[in-house]
C-alpha cells in the first residue's frame, strides 16, 4: 500500500469506561499486522495536562514511557506489548498539547487577523495530529483510540476532527464503537438498549459506526444480534462479541474467531487472502494457560491497592512467566506495612521481591527493610529504579556502617548522600517532562547477572528519574561486594548493581517493565522468574 492510501480506523466507546478501547485496539493492531500490514496505535486523551507525567498514579495510573521520552498514556504500553513495535510521543495526544500547540502558534502570529476558535483550529490540529503518523512514517494503518466516552463534553472537538477526517479521507477511514451490552439478571436477558443510546449519540455527532464491539458478559444470540445491527445501521457480520477474557492476551484470539480483521478489511476495500499468522502468540498462551510449575513472588511498592500503577511491571512477569512455563502468583506487599520486625513473616515463603520504583519517602523505610531481609536471607531481588536506589542506601547503611545513608530526595542533608540529584537536574525548576526520560545505553559487565539475561554487552533501556548513583561511594560500595555492573558511559551513570556473592541480586536505575513484549519476554524479568524457581 502506497502511503495515500495509509488506512485510518477511530475507535470510540460508549455507554461506559473501562470497556477495554486500548486492549480491542491492540487486538485488532495485533490481527492486522500478522497478515503483514504495517500498524500503529495511537491514543487520544481528553484531558488537558499536556501529558500524564505529572499525574499521580491513583489518577492515572502508570505512566508510561516511550524510546523519545515521551511520557503517557498505559495503553501505550498494551500497543508496544501486542504489536511489538515501539510508539512514540506523536502516539499520545492530549487536549493540552492540542491547545499548547495552538496557543503558541496564534503568540507567534501564524493566525494574525484570525479569530482563534474550537473549529477550525483546535480540530485542524487534532486532525493534523493524527495524519502525521501516516504521513511521516507511512503505516498502512493508524488506529486512533479516542479516550472518554462519547457523550462527554472533554471529547467533543476530537469526535468533530474524526466526523471532518472521515468526509475527507473517505473510504480510507472506519468507525469502530465499543459499547456495553449488559446483562440484568432479575430480567435474565442482556440489554441492548444503552448501544442503542450510546449509537444516538455518535449519530447525533454525524458519526455512524461501521462496526460494533459489544462488551458483554454472555454470548450475543443471533437474535440480539440483529436487533443491535437493525437498530444502529449496521450489518450483523459488524455486531462483534466481546466477551470477557481470561487474560487479556487470549483478546486477539476472540476477535479473530469474531471476524472482527475480516470485517475490517473488507470494509476498507482490502482484499488480502492470508490468514492472521498467530504461530508465536498461540505458543505464548499455551506457556501461559498450561503452565509446568507455580511460584509466588513479592511486589513491595507503595500503590498495590492499584495494580494499574504497576501494570508494565505486571505484564513484564506474565510474560516472563509464560516464557519459563511457570505460573506466577504476584503478592503484592504495602511497603509502609513492613518493617525489621515483621519482614520475615511477610517474605519468608516468597520465591523472590521486586521492589518497585516510585517518589517521595513514603514507604521508603520498608522498602528498605525488605532489601536487608532478601540480601541476609539469600533470596531474589530485582529493585527497579527507586528500588534499586533503595539498595544502595541499605548496603550503605548496614554494610557500610553509614547511618545516616540515604538519597537526597529523602533526606536534603544526609551526611551521606549515597543518591543524589542528577548533575543535569540541579537547575531544574519546573516539573513537567525535565526528569532523565527515554532510552539511554548502558555498557554491562561480562559475567554479570545482568549479561547472563542479556546476554550482550551493550544493551539500550528506558528512564524516568532525577536522582542517580553518587559515584563518590563506588569504590567503597564495590571493595564491600556491592559491584556497579551496567554503566551509562557517555554521562559515567551506575545503570545496575548486583551483589555477586547472592543468588540473583539485581538493582537497575531504568524501566526493563517498559520493553518487555509477547514477543520478546523482557530478559532481566526472565532471569529473575527463573532465579525465583530455582530458590524454590
Ligand atoms: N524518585 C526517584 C528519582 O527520581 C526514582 C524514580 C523512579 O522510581 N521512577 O530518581
Amino acid at each position: 500500500m502506497s502511503k495515500s492510501s495509509t488506512k485510518y480506523i477511530f475507535v470510540t466507546g460508549g455507554v461506559s469506561s473501562s470497556l477495554g478501547k486500548g486492549i480491542i485496539s491492540a487486538s485488532l493492531g495485533k490481527l492486522l499486522k500478522s497478515r503483514g500490514y504495517s500498524v500503529t496505535i495511537q491514543k487520544l486523551d481528553p484531558y488537558i495536562n499536556v501529558d500524564p507525567g505529572t499525574m499521580n498514579p491513583y489518577e492515572h495510573g502508570e505512566c508510561f514511557v516511550t524510546d523519545d521520552g515521551a511520557e503517557t498514556d498505559l495503553d501505550l504500553g498494551h500497543y508496544e506489548r501486542f504489536l511489538d513495535h515501539g510508539t512514540s510521543q506523536a502516539n499520545n495526544v492530549t487536549t493540552g498539547r492540542i491547545y499548547q500547540t495552538v496557543i503558541q502558534k496564534e503568540r507567534k502570529g501564524d493566525y494574525l487577523g484570525k479569530t482563534v476558535q474550537i473549529i477550525p483550529h483546535i480540530t485542524d490540529e487534532i486532525k493534523r495530529r493524527i495524519q502525521l503518523l501516516g504521513d511521516t512514517e507511512q503505516f498502512n494503518f493508524v488506529i486512533t483510540e479516542i479516550g472518554g466516552t462519547v457523550g462527554d463534553i472533554e471529547a467533543l472537538p476530537y469526535i468533530e476532527a474524526v466526523r471532518q477526517l472521515k468526509w475527507e479521507l473517505s473510504n480510507n477511514a472506519l468507525f469502530i464503537h465499543l459499547t456495553l451490552v449488559p446483562y440484568l439478571a432479575a430480567a435474565g436477558e442482556l440489554k441492548t438498549k444503552p448501544t442503542q443510546h450510546s449509537v444516538k449519540t455518535l449519530l447525533e455527532a454525524g458519526i455512524q459506526p461501521d462496526i460494533l464491539v459489544c462488551r458483554t458478559e454472555h454470548h450475543l444470540s443471533s437474535g440480539i444480534r440483529k436487533k443491535v445491527a437493525r437498530f444502529c445501521n449496521v450489518e450483523q457480520e459488524a455486531v462483534i462479541e466481546s466477551m470477557d477474557a481470561t487474560t487479556i492476551y487470549e483478546v486477539p484470539l476472540l476477535m479473530q474467531k469474531e471476524g472482527l480483521d475480516k470485517v475490517v478489511l473488507r470494509k476498507l476495500g482490502l482484499t488480502n487472502n492470508n490468514e492472521a499468522e498467530l504461530g508465536k502468540w498461540n505458543k505464548f498462551l499455551n506457556g501461559l494457560q498450561n503452565p509446568k510449575q507455580e511460584v509466588t513472588i513479592g511486589l513491595v511498592g507503595k500503590y498495590v491497592e492499584l495494580q494499574d500503577a504497576y501494570k508494565s511491571i505486571s505484564e513484564s512477569i506474565i510474560h516472563a512467566g509464560a516464557e519459563n512455563s511457570c505460573k506466577v502468583n504476584v503478592k503484592w506487599i504495602h511497603a509502609e506495612e513492613i518493617n525489621n520486625g515483621n519482614v520475615a513473616k511477610k517474605l519468608k515463603d516468597l520465591g523472590g521481591v521486586i521492589v518497585a520504583p516510585g517518589f517521595g519517602d513514603r514507604g521508603i523505610e520498608g522498602k528498605i527493610a525488605t532489601i536487608k531481609y532478601l540480601r541476609e536471607n539469600n533470596t531474589p531481588f530485582f529493585g527497579i529504579c527507586l528500588g534499586m536506589q533503595s539498595a544502595v542506601i541499605e548496603y550503605a547503611r548496614n554494610v557500610l556502617a553509614l547511618e545516616d545513608a540515604n538519597s537526597t530526595e529523602m533526606n536534603p542533608s544526609t551526611s551521606s548522600p549515597v543518591i543524589d540529584l542528577m548533575e543535569g537536574q540541579k537547575e531544574v525548576t519546573k516539573k513537567g517532562g525535565t526528569m532523565r526520560l527515554g532510552s539511554y545505553e548502558c555498557h554491562l559487565l561480562e559475567g554479570s547477572n545482568a549479561y547472563h539475561a542479556y546476554k550482550k554487552l551493550k544493551i539500550t533501556e528506558r528512564h524516568r528519574h532525577r536522582f542517580e548513583f553518587n559515584n563518590n561511594y563506588k569504590e567503597e560500595l564495590e571493595k564491600a561486594g556491592f559491584i556497579a555492573t551496567g554503566i551509562n558511559r557517555e554521562n559515567n551513570l551506575v545503570e545496575i548493581i548486583e551483589i555477586p556473592n547472592h543468588p540473583w541480586f539485581v538493582g537497575v536505575q531504568f524501566h526493563p517493565e517498559y520493553k518487555s513484549t509477547v514477543a520478546s519476554p523482557h530478559p532481566l524479568f526472565c532471569g529473575f522468574i527463573e532465579a525465583c524457581i530455582n530458590n524454590k
